[in-house]
């Protein structure tokens, strides 16, 4: 089992819009490129859902079968810890080892020393075929990162050997994740992380750094383009270098957990692509379904207004709203489906497009999962509408950019 060279990662949660998303990989297809799809849903999401991993695999399945779709595909237990990956090991093909709230804790000083010396090759001036600067680690340096990584790659060596033993090797594709966290990981870091991660044995496929600049829920980049677009020739440089020197899988990429929406940094992401000729797994998380039904929306608004803050509390890392931007409940109470729409709909072009409202809604789906049966209800019997949605949005606004470069 070996992850395809393009990749993208798409949510789906309410088991609902599988065939829609696919659907989008399909057209890819037909323009000659091959995306091949992974359906995640982290712990998090699962939790505050209150559904169960085994409904993600049977709804990739259904798809896959409904399409006839030949090329592999995958299912992904993403944002997953040694704590939470249990009821995952069965439905899933695909880990995403969340390691990022073990940056920074203490590993053993002896075992900060040992890695030190164990990699004089990591001090010093490293040239990067294909890059634009050299990298220069000295000493400290690379005992300082040791002393703030090693920690979080040993618990990602921990949950890689649960899911080792429970699926076996070469049976899933090893993900590590250190991306909710609020400082960006240097590609000098990232190559010093590859190593620990070779050291723990860890055939990783993809990982994915926290990149400069801010990913929130659902709207675009926050932060400067052309600083990420070096950031991720270097992470891409640092990547092939990691391969070569460590044995890792030759396959292995970059992960951009994109948070849906990240769309002013496609073409930066594609350039780089080209670039390298590397492939890249963009997790989009959730792509816009629309058309759920304007009362309902509203409600749901009302609601995710009043638990506002226990609906972030999870996201702090990758939200940033503005309350004073939050129109009240009664006010979109008042607006027409167009006014909702325009709020909601991620145009930046739009003046009445309000990033803090879109986001608030992308974290309040547990409002939604609250309403229960009645929402479901409404989510099929507009389905027709909402998957021609899902799939033009997928395809048009995040697979061409990104995949098709256009
Ligand atoms: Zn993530």
């Amino acid at each position: 089992m070996k992850l395809n060279k393009y990749s993208v990662g798409v949510g789906d949660r309410f088991a609902h819009q599988a065939k829609a998303q696919l659907q989008a990989c399909v057209k890819a297809l037909e323009h000659g490129v091959e995306v091949v799809p992974v359906w995640n849903k982290s712990n998090r999401e699962h939790s505050i859902i209150g559904s169960d991993p085994t409904s993600v695999r049977a709804a990739a399945d259904a798809a896959v079968q409904a399409l006839g779709w030949k090329l592999p595909y995958f299912c992904d237990a993403d944002h997953i810890t040694a704590e939470t990956v249990e009821r995952f090991l069965a439905p899933c093909d695909f880990f995403t080892f969340d390691v990022a709230e073990f940056i920074g804790q203490p590993a053993e000083a002896e075992e900060i020393e040992s890695f030190v010396k164990r990699h004089p090759e990591l001090h010093g001036s490293i040239e990067l075929p294909g890059a634009d600067q050299a990298f220069e680690i000295t000493r400290d340096q690379l005992q300082q990162t040791a002393e703030k990584f090693l920690a979080a790659v040993k618990k990602a060596g921990e949950v890689y050997r649960i899911v080792l033993g429970a699926k076996g090797a070469g049976n899933f594709i090893p993900e590590v994740s250190m991306d909710e966290t609020d400082r960006a990981q240097t590609p000098v870091e990232l190559l010093i992380i590859l190593a620990a991660i070779a050291d723990e044995r860890i055939p990783v496929e993809t990982i994915a750094p926290k990149f400069s600049g801010r990913f929130n829920k659902g709207v675009d980049y926050v932060g400067d383009v052309a600083q990420f677009e070096r950031e991720m020739a270097l992470d891409v440089a640092a990547i092939a270098y990691a391969v070569r020197q460590y044995g890792l899988p030759e396959n292995l990429k970059l992960s951009v957990h994109s948070g849906s929406d990240k769309f002013s940094i496609y073409p930066a992401i594609n350039a780089t692509m080209k670039r390298f000729n590397v492939g890249v797994h963009l997790k989009i998380g959730l792509a816009e379904a629309g058309g759920e039904g304007l009362a309902l929306a509203k409600e749901v608004y009302g609601e995710a207004l009043k638990h506002m803050e226990e609906l972030c509390a999870p996201y702090a890392t990758v939200i940033d709203i503005d309350p004073a931007k939050l129109p009240s409940a009664e006010a979109v109470r008042g607006w027409s489906s167009g006014e909702y729409t325009s709020a909601l709909r991620h145009v930046e072009a739009d003046p009445a497009y309000n990033p803090s409202l879109r986001q608030l809604l992308h974290v309040g789906f547990k409002v939604a999962a609250k309403m229960g049966p009645r929402y479901l209800k409404l989510l099929e019997a507009n389905e027709p509408v909402i998957a021609k949605n899902v799939t033009e949005n997928l395809f048009d606004r995040h697979i061409a950019p990104v995949f098709l470069g256009r």
